[in-house]
């Protein structure tokens, strides 16, 4: 049931790092705690998440076992409609990049945003552009300051022994608790070793983790789960080009070239989903970035560079278009940073529930961000 390749985490983080990479992973782990802290007074967000049509009920599974009995309605013979999700997250990808690659130089994204629900405005988190919190953000629904129903990370360090749920000082459930209470299997796939804490945090819920900084050996060990596992929900961080533009620059002839190798990895988890009869026509993938960044940071979360990223949606169920076009219930923010009060933009923290409402799956309790729900990405 659990395979931990904890081995390859372990072993390849130090070694694998050069010192270019290294003093970028330095600059960005340090650095980023400089940014502002929660202090946006981000309103009264919505009202806690419920969908009372989903067909589950999960509740935060921390603390308790995992559910066995796979959900589906009884007309569907496979669990989840048959779909998958791919959930991808590009570490410091300003939409710029994609624009001035163009589909020549990225075409592996701009694949999934030409046939997919998708902007190149959507929003970070307002609190941090910072790459712990938002990713925090993404797999739980919420908004960072705690005093809002956040989820409490304000760190961007590797603390290891820390857990989201000790952050927020409540139960915290995520993602990988709603798929694997229903029955389902996850895995996450990360570039940088501060993602232990979403183990730390969700043990139970998260089958297997691999924490690797080299981009190659990432790829082919995500590409040998899809292909061999067929996971529910797979959850992949991609650290180039943040790595990068801390050394060279944001939009730098280097960033630009660490968006390619990481557009070549997107390119080749599509290949393998195509070429693998369980996921081809089935997987729906979601892909968005933590933050975008300019210089050579990212961390002020009042500056448009570091706070617009991409948004993409794409697969199955899912039509093609403008997600602002495509989602009335969604406000454009043009060059602006809403706060949580009012009409939301698409965030990054509404990875967990665009995911959640593509397996039709309730979303996850106690998120906050609700721009999935104006999405029109169709339950299977
Ligand atoms: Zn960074």
């Amino acid at each position: 049931m659990s395979l931990r390749p904890s081995s390859l985490r372990s072993a390849l983080a130090p070694i694998a790092l050069g010192a270019v990479l290294l003093g970028g992973l330095l600059a960005c782990g340090g650095g980023d705690d400089g940014a502002d802290a929660p202090g946006a007074a981000p309103g009264a967000p919505t009202a806690p998440a419920t969908t009372a049509t989903a067909p589950a009920s999960p509740t935060p599974s921390s603390t308790r076992p995992p559910t066995p009995t796979p959900t589906s309605t009884p007309a569907q013979a496979a669990p989840f409609g048959g779909r998958h999700v791919v959930a991808i997250s590009i570490d410091g990808l300003n939409p710029d990049a994609l624009r001035t690659l163009g589909r020549d130089g990225a075409p592996a994204i701009w694949s999934l945003i030409d046939r997919g629900t998708a902007t190149l405005d959507a929003r970070a988190e307002v609190e941090q552009t910072v790459t712990l919190p938002n990713h925090v953000g993404m797999v739980t629904g919420r908004p960072i300051d705690p005093a809002a129903g956040g989820h409490g990370v304000t760190w961007n360090d590797d603390l290891p022994g820390r857990t989201v749920q000790q952050a927020a000082g409540e139960p915290v459930a995520s993602v990988f608790d709603v798929v694997h209470d229903a029955g389902g299997s996850t895995a996450v796939f990360a570039g940088k070793t501060k993602f232990d804490l979403l183990e730390a945090s969700w043990p139970d819920a998260i089958d297997t983790i691999d924490i690797l900084d080299d981009l190659p050996q990432l790829t082919t060990d995500v590409t040998a789960d899809l292909a061999d596992q067929h996971r529910t929900f797979t959850f992949v961080h991609v650290a180039e080009p943040d790595l990068v533009g801390h050394v060279e620059g944001w939009l730098s002839p280097a960033y630009l070239d660490a968006v390619r190798r990481s557009d070549a990895f997107v390119g080749r988890l599509l290949e393998v989903v195509d070429a693998t009869p369980q996921l081809r026509d089935h997987t729906v993938v979601v892909l968005t970035a933590d933050h975008g960044g300019r210089g050579l940071d990212h961390g002020d979360p009042a500056l448009a560079d570091d706070y617009t990223i991409p948004f993409v949606v794409a697969g199955d169920g899912v039509p093609a278009g403008d997600l602002y076009d495509l989602s009335p219930g969604l406000r454009d923010p043009g060059t602006g940073r809403p706060s949580y009060a009012g009409p939301q933009p698409i965030r990054n923290c509404d990875l967990a529930n665009v995911s959640l409402r593509a397996l039709g799956l309730a979303e996850v309790p106690g998120s906050r961000c609700v721009g999935a729900r104006s999405v029109p990405v169709r339950r299977p």
